[in-house]
């Protein structure tokens, strides 16, 4: 790499995550001189580091361990098997080391420096690097891309401690399996590391301060999704709210109380997980030194991701909208196409969710609530994975496939699943959705059989009534 400090950049990245990362590699392809500040000694943010990647690495190998301990003798295979917690963390360790060392090559690949430290914006045109010793780096560049990402949101009165209260990266490294684990929130990430560590023999009980688990998800999949959490033996405690965690050597007792108000009890648990949700990180970065003020959630607000200061743009989880890797690589390739003269553009209607729990839960565009909410008038298509062959077959019929269409267009406003690779199906219904297609341009589409696409295609013909399979 030459000198960074010698020359003007088009373009220095804060943060090398998928929104960092991904800006990083269009910037390269598209001929313009890039440079990419880290403060962690790999690449991938949190993604990679401690997000996506090890949580599905746990998620993979709980869900073959939980298969071989209660589905395998169903199908004729005897085994016992035996959990090596040490090997597990090792597999899913070497999985990221792999990952993040991909990152590295695809930087060299397109061209890009990379600068290890903390960056922070030095005024108009300026990034200044400090490295873990102390050295420090200008860097002078024609635009800055703000991508430093998030971080977990604490819980009033509810302190972390180490291995007993933790966050959801301290759940990804548990050197043992809880007897009883609880966590707080039943989102995305509660679900998510709570079935890894039921699967691997903890008792798992969650408490929500809502009445619906998974925020943003449609109703009624998310009344069908907490029953097969449930009958997996997830606990789960709704409607209440933590006030208060005291810690001793045995573990940690909880305060609760009912969410609209009412008596207080307690909830011992050895360890606590804390996911109530994350919050944008912008700690240093000097935003002041360009005018640059977050709003009151400390997110940076942006206008076709222009910041307020001339020059500054922003992308992924510390600017509006779904906090998700596949939201900060849209964000990261759309930002650089506008700063390349191009027409960047991200659809926000059809980011899809996914839940990498068992079975899977998967939606993108409006759920039903919000159409109600929005006066809008919609046709309903529904389709059980019970009436699937491939789902039968594999003994996996827990779930439904809904299709949500224009009453009058017939255009699929929202698609919601909750079933076997939910996340694997999902994309069929974004690229639909993208291509602004109807349900019946699905219903009339071939899909192969046996699948569990068929049942995204029934699902479709229900909305015009004609559903085969059922
Ligand atoms: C347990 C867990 C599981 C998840 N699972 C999924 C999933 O399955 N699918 C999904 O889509 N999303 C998932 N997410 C969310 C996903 O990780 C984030 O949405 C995504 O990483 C956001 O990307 P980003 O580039 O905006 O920020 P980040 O990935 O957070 O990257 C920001 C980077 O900036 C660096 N940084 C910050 N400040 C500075 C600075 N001043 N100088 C230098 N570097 C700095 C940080 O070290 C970090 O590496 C998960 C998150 C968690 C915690």
């Amino acid at each position: 790499m030459a000198d960074a400090a010698s020359q003007t950049y088009d373009v220095v990245i804060i943060g090398g995550g998928p929104g960092g990362y991904n800006a990083a590699i269009r910037a390269g392809q598209l001929g313009l001189k890039a440079a990419l500040v880290e403060k962690r000694a790999t690449l991938g943010g949190t993604c990679l580091n401690v997000g996506c990647m090890p949580s599905k690495a746990l998620l993979h190998a709980s869900e073959l361990y939980e298969a071989a301990n209660v589905e395998f003798a169903g199908i004729g295979i005897e085994v016992k098997p035996k959990l090596n917690l040490t090997q597990m963390h090792k597999a899913k360790d070497d999985s990221v080391e792999a990952l993040t060392k991909g990152i590295e090559f695809l930087m060299k690949k397109n061209k890009v420096d990379v600068v290890k430290g903390f960056g922070r914006i030095a005024g108009a045109g300026k990034v200044e690097v400090e490295a873990e010793g102390g050295a420090k780096t200008t860097l002078a560049t024609k635009n800055i891309i703000i991508a430093t990402g998030s971080e977990p949101t604490p819980l009033p009165g509810v302190a972390f401690e180490d291995g007993k209260v933790i966050d959801s990266t301290g759940a990804l490294f548990l050197p043992k399996v809880p007897k009883h684990l609880i966590v707080i929130g039943a989102g995305v990430i509660g679900l998510e590391l709570g079935s890894v560590w039921r699967r691997l023999g903890a008792q798992v009980t969650v408490v929500e301060f809502l009445d619906k688990v998974g925020a943003g998800m449609d109703g009624e999949v998310a009344t069908a999704f907490q029953r097969g959490l449930t009958k997996q033996g997830m606990t789960f405690r709704m409607g209440t709210k933590v006030t208060g965690a005291q810690t001793s050597k045995d573990g940690v007792e909880l305060t609760l109380e009912p969410a609209k108000g009412g008596a207080a009890e307690t909830l011992k648990g050895d360890v606590v997980l804390v996911a109530i949700g994350r919050r944008p990180y912008t700690q240093g970065l000097g935003l002041e030194t360009v005018g640059v003020t977050p709003d009151a959630r400390g997110f940076i607000a942006n206008d076709h991701f222009k910041t307020s200061a001339p020059g500054v743009w922003v992308i992924g989880d510390v600017t509006h909208g779904p906090m998700l890797a596949h939201k900060a690589e849209e964000d990261a390739v759309a930002v650089i196409e506008l700063i390349a003269g191009k027409p960047g553009h991200v659809d926000y209607d059809l980011v899809p969710s996914v839940i990498y729990t068992g079975p899977e839960v998967a939606w993108v565009g409006k759920t039903e609530e919000a159409l109600k909410a929005a006066g809008v008038n919609y046709k309903k298509g529904k389709f059980p994975f019970a009436a699937n062959s491939r789902a039968k077959i594999n003994h996996e019929t827990d779930g439904f496939v809904k299709v949500l269409a224009d009453a009058a267009t017939d255009k699929v406003l929202g698609v919601h699943i909750y079933g076997p690779q939910a996340g694997e199906l999902i994309g069929e219904a974004c690229m639909t959705m993208a291509f602004g297609g109807s349900s019946e341009d699905i219903a009339r589409t071939c899909h192969p059989h046996p699948t569990r696409s068929e049942a995204f295609r029934q699902a479709a013909m229900g909305v015009e009534g004609w559903t085969m399979q059922a």
